[in-house]
């Protein structure tokens, strides 16, 4: 059963890091109080360290069952925020604002179509939110990596329903970028699609579906830069 949940968090506020999961050199799940937020799958938070100017938004990785609050992060090379985040010990605070966005799956999306996820690097993070939200979804999930080793969260995807695909190494389902498994595999027009990641995978698998027939209205993204 659920302890009673807020809607949002107001404005800014402090939580505490539980844990930081390393799963690459450069890639870590970190583990928050979740302080009772109520959040659809989907949505983000906006973290930020204590005394830093800078915070960024990460989308929750974590289904809305689990006690705690996940996020995925991916260090970047000069990156600031995912450095610093990276730093926090646990025990220690963090700032956190929200739940915010848009990019949420309806219950309409689940109980009516069929769903395309696609995804490239930690684009993964709402979708693993989602699919561990909805036990019970028809979905097919596209996640595009540079090697087997960046398969965050795949125990939660049902393997018939997951397509690794690896552009620097045979490692995955499909050895590519989830733009040539698309152009091989036609998505039916009907099917409710999702995007998240990098600008250019967004753009490529748009065009993509748009030639296969999707209608636009069928097609939501969401660009983490
Ligand atoms: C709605 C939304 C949700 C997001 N969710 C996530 C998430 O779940 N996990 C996550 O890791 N990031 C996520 N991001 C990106 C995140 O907000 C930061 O931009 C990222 O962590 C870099 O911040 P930084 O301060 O370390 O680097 P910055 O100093 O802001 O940026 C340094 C450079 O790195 C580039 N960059 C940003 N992200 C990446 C990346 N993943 N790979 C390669 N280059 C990158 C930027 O374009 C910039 O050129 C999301 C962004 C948005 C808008």
């Amino acid at each position: 059963m659920h302890a009673q949940h807020r809607t949002t968090l107001t404005g800014q506020h402090t939580t505490t890091v539980l844990a930081r999961e390393d799963l690459t050199p450069s890639a870590y799940i970190l583990h928050l109080d979740r302080q009772g937020l109520d959040f659809i799958p989907g949505h983000c938070v906006v973290l930020g360290c204590v005394g830093k100017r800078e915070q960024r938004e990460y989308s929750i990785f974590s289904p809305t069952t689990a006690p705690d609050l996940a996020v995925l992060i991916k260090e970047v090379e000069q990156g600031r925020v995912s450095h610093q985040l990276r730093q926090c010990k646990p025990g220690e605070p963090v700032l956190i604002e929200g739940p915010v966005g848009f990019f949420t799956l309806d219950d309409v999306d689940i109980q009516r179509d069929r769903v395309l996820f696609v995804a490239s690097g930690t684009g993964i993070a709402p979708f693993h939110c989602m699919v561990g939200s909805r036990p019970g979804m028809d979905y097919r999930i596209l996640h595009g990596v540079r090697t087997s080793a960046e398969a965050y969260g795949r125990a939660t995807f049902d393997p018939a329903r997951h397509v690794l695909c690896t552009s620097r190494e045979e490692g995955g389902t499909f050895s590519g970028r989830v733009t040539d498994y698309l152009r091989g595999h036609p998505v039916a027009p009907e099917t409710r699609c999702f995007l998240c990641g990098n600008v250019r995978m967004i753009d490529e698998v748009y065009d993509i579906l748009a030639n296969q027939g999707v209608p636009a209205d069928n097609i939501r993204a969401e660009v983490f830069f």
